[in-house]
């Protein structure tokens, strides 16, 4: 299926959902469709000599909050539709977590693969300097951050060109987030979204209710995962679901996908890959053709590459019992039928993959702020507890080791701070989209209730807003 279904499958979500909520027609029409895409093209010198013709996007969804926030896709398939699809998306992943944004989404149409480093620093430059004389970025308008074939290296390009042209603003670096941490870039940006994965994984198997139903025991213990796409996504999903107790069985990149129903060793597969430029030919392991991994036989399958990847055609073939939607937009709304109709659970993306934006708020605040976040408390809760520590050990008369002192008493840094942030915000908005899902019975799946969850957060907003005049 091509990439042309993107921006149908998200619109056929929105409406499914909006037909359970009472809002007028005009409102839900205003909330469903895209305030301004802004379509550009600009010439780059070759390095061989002449020049080429780079078309881009951007595209602000909903302004209903502001800034407008969504990533950046240097990809060669990437087009106006899908920039569409993406950017709806974030309006709705935003309201799901809170964080008070609006939704917006970047494409730049190249192969970062075949592009040289110093070519990409141009295109990436020439992007953003665009994007700001059609004020299209800033810290306080829309502010973006990476997607798929792009990461911190870009982001600090486009932070640098920003800030060029404003010289003096004190807040130019929140035009930008997912920068490196020398940039302004906070720790737990990078790992973010995988880790949001994780942690959207362990709420729907901590829901009894849920495992009964799809007849698996509840928590990740020994739950057997698939992954497709090792990048920033895939890569960080695959290592905390690991890390929580589940096996790593199959992995799929564009070249092949491996299989191995004992388990796989996450670092050793990336070394292999990088030592032999394929992941395929892994001791121990399977070769497949990549999309065979899609159908593999496991409990939670994690497709984070790209969209329509499970389609009318093989989601009748998925053996899995949870699809988790680490990347945006990989299951058709066909598909999405199909797997409904087989009792597989999808967990949706715009809920699933909202760790990457709800860490960004948190770098957009430090960058407004000024200081990174426990800098001012850390020492000052380290020696509460040691005073709190010394009071009860003297009334007790016990004393406690010291590395048991040490985790007792220790403040939080910046990295800790950031990850609770993370798991809390991912364990509300699970709790927010089951709550709808019991109070509309006849809502089909989490994706619909996130819907609604989404629509009616974003209705109020609109109402509460007026209309400008
Ligand atoms: P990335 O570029 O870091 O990684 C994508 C990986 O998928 C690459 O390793 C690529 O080789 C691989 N891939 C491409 N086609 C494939 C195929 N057909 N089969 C198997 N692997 C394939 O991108 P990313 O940032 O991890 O983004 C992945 C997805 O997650 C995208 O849909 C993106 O929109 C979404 N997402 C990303 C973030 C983020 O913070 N980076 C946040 C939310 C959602």
């Amino acid at each position: 299926m091509s990439s042309n279904g993107f921006l149908e499958t998200v619109n056929r979500n929105f409406d499914a959902a909006a037909s359970f909520l009472d809002y007028p027609h005009g409102l839900l029409e205003q909330i469903r469709v895209c305030n301004s895409i802004y379509k550009f093209r600009f010439p780059v010198r070759r390095e061989g000599g002449g020049f080429e013709v780079i078309e881009a996007w951007r595209a602000e969804h909903s302004h209903h909050k502001l800034p407008v926030k969504g990533g950046i896709r240097y990809s060669p398939e990437v087009n106006e539709d899908e920039v569409l699809a993406l950017a709806a998306l974030m309006t709705f992943k935003c309201a799901i977590v809170d964080v008070p944004f609006g939704g917006g989404k970047g494409g730049i149409k190249i192969d970062p693969r075949k592009t040289s480093v110093e070519q990409l620093e141009r295109i990436t430059r020439r992007y953003t300097a665009e994007l700001v004389k059609k004020n299209f970025i800033g810290p306080g308008i829309d502010v973006p951050a990476p997607d798929y074939g792009t990461g911190p290296r870009e982001m600090s390009w486009i932070a640098d060109t920003y800030s060029q042209f404003h010289p003096g603003e004190i807040d130019a670096i929140g035009c930008v987030t997912g920068k490196p941490i020398s940039q302004g870039g906070i720790r737990g940006r990078k790992e973010a979204t995988g880790r949001g994965v994780f942690f959207g994984v362990k709420e729907a198997l901590a829901d009894t209710e849920l495992t009964t139903a799809l007849g698996i025991s509840p928590g990740l213990a020994g739950k057997r995962v698939v992954v497709q796409g090792l990048g920033n996504v895939g890569y960080f999903a695959a290592k905390f679901l690991h890390e929580g107790g589940a096996t790593i069985v199959g992995l799929a990149e564009y070249e092949g996908a491996i299989h191995n129903p004992n388990g796989l060793d996450l670092d050793a597969v990336v070394r292999h890959r990088a030592e032999t430029k394929s992941i395929l030919g892994f001791s121990g392991a399977t070769d497949l053709p990549s999309a065979a991994a899609l159908e593999l036989d496991c409990e939670i399958l994690v497709p984070a590459a790209l969209e329509n990847v499970i389609t009318q055609e093989n989601a009748p073939r998925v053996k899995a019992k949870i699809v988790a939607e680490g990347a945006n937009g990989p299951t058709t709304a066909d598909a999405d039928a199909i797997l409904r109709a087989k009792g597989v659970m999808v967990i949706p993306d715009m809920y699933l993959n909202a760790g990457g934006v709800t860490v960004s708020y948190f770098e957009w605040l430090k960058n407004l702020s000024h200081v990174r976040f426990g800098r001012m408390e850390k020492r000052f809760e380290e020696t509460s507890a040691t005073r709190m520590l010394r009071s009860i050990e003297s009334l007790t008369g016990k004393q406690l080791s010291e590395a048991e002192r040490k985790i007792v008493v220790r403040g939080a840094d910046e990295e800790d701070l950031v990850n609770s942030g993370l798991e809390e915000t991912m364990s509300v908005a699970f709790q927010q989209i089951r709550a709808v899902h019991r109070r509309f019975p006849k809502v089909p799946d989490l994706r619909t209730a996130a819907f609604i969850s989404a629509i009616d957060k974003i209705a109020v907003s609109y109402m509460e807003l007026g209309i400008f005049p």
